[in-house]
């Protein structure tokens, strides 16, 4: 089995949508990922954010990762996690996973070759099993199909 660090953290963050920048925090799980030295993010939730801040799409960036949220009249909602280090151009993003709004992944794909990553099997509840499981899985497809190549060297199609 694999073994993998959950973590609750409370981060600073920076909303950037509408023409506007805000501070915020986010609160969020940290869940390293087995066999590789990433981590990744889930049940991300935006709190400390002005109030005023007007409903539509944002932007938030903590750390080294990048969402796209939205706000709505209930308040924010995920959107898609791009897991990316900021330094690096969005293009070069590798494994983009999407949630639904009770932040639960639903799918994700390389961004390298837009292929998506099979669904993770029923048994597993949690968001936080959910990423190690898909991030298993993106590892494989990386090793199969990319290994060859620095990854930065995949072309975009
Ligand atoms: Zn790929």
């Amino acid at each position: 089995m694999f073994k993998s660090v959950r973590e609750a953290v409370l981060v600073q963050g920076v909303l950037r949508g509408m023409n506007l920048e805000a501070q915020c925090t986010v609160r969020a799980v940290k869940v390293s990922l087995p066999k590789s030295d990433a981590w990744e993010y889930v049940c991300v939730d935006i709190t400390h954010a002005p109030a005023d801040l007007p409903q539509g799409s944002y932007e938030v960036s903590f750390e080294d990762t990048m969402m796209v949220v939205d706000k709505t009249a209930r308040g924010w909602a995920s959107g898609t996690l791009i897991s990316a280090r900021l330094e690096v151009p969005l293009s070069r993003t590798e494994l983009k996973i999407d949630y639904d709004h009770s932040m639960m992944p639903v799918s994700a794909t390389c961004s390298a070759c837009s292929e998506q990553m099979p669904q993770a099997p029923a048994d597993l509840t949690t968001a936080a099993d959910i990423i190690v499981w898909i991030s298993g899985k993106y590892l494989e497809h990386r090793t199969v199909k990319h290994s060859n190549h620095d990854r930065r060297q995949i072309p975009r199609s």
